[in-house]
């Protein structure tokens, strides 16, 4: 008889939610990260990697890293027990029509990825500051993974769903979903 395994391990609760890091992540506290993500989705997460440097997608005219490609890359990698994949770079990333992106994600979908580059306040000329920057990527990561499971943007300022025209936006949010984004997620799961 077949059997499916991807089923068998859901109806076992196994599903992990991975962190892979794409290149090195300098600075980053990746077990608190883990830490943090479980306790949001209540998934159990994994940190893997780092993979090779994400060369090939970059842009030589706008000298930044094409997100598309990124993702696309990460959506590839897949392990039996993933439900979903976390890319982690430290490249800036560029999407058509914006400047940068803080992150991408299939939504709904299995895979996202989040850029630190823009959060890291060196990158925009202020003292390097850890507990800011970690904040900042959970936000961000929050807010992707969301995606994954079906969230749209949110119209609360202090939701992590809600979207970030830039820094300001990003330190204004929460690090917990607002109360309808949670019941949100709660149903898509
Ligand atoms: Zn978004
Ligand atoms: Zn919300």
């Amino acid at each position: 008889m077949l059997v499916n395994n991807c089923h068998i391990v859901k109806l076992l609760g196994m599903n992990y939610i991975y962190i892979l890091e794409i290149g090195d992540v300098n600075d980053l506290d990746f077990d608190k990260l883990t830490e943090d993500l479980d306790g949001i989705f209540d998934l159990k997460v994994k940190k893997v990697g780092p993979i090779e440097k994400p060369d090939f997608a970059f842009d030589k005219i706008r000298k930044q890293y094409d997100a598309k490609k990124v993702l696309n890359d990460v959506c590839q990698i897949s392990f039996l027990n993933s439900e979903k994949m976390l890319g982690i770079l430290d490249r800036d990333l560029f999407a058509e029509g914006y400047n940068f992106i803080f992150g991408q994600a299939e939504s709904p979908g299995r895979c996202c990825i989040v850029s630190t580059f823009r959060l890291d306040p060196r990158n925009v000329n202020k003292k390097f500051n850890s507990d800011l920057f970690y904040e900042r990527v959970l936000k961000e990561a929050i807010h992707e993974l969301g995606h994954n499971f079906g969230l749209s943007h949110c119209p609360g300022k202090s939701c992590p769903m809600y979207f970030s025209n830039n820094l300001t936006d990003t330190d204004f949010k929460g690090m917990r979903l607002c109360v309808k984004c949670e019941k949100l997620l709660e149903m898509s799961k």
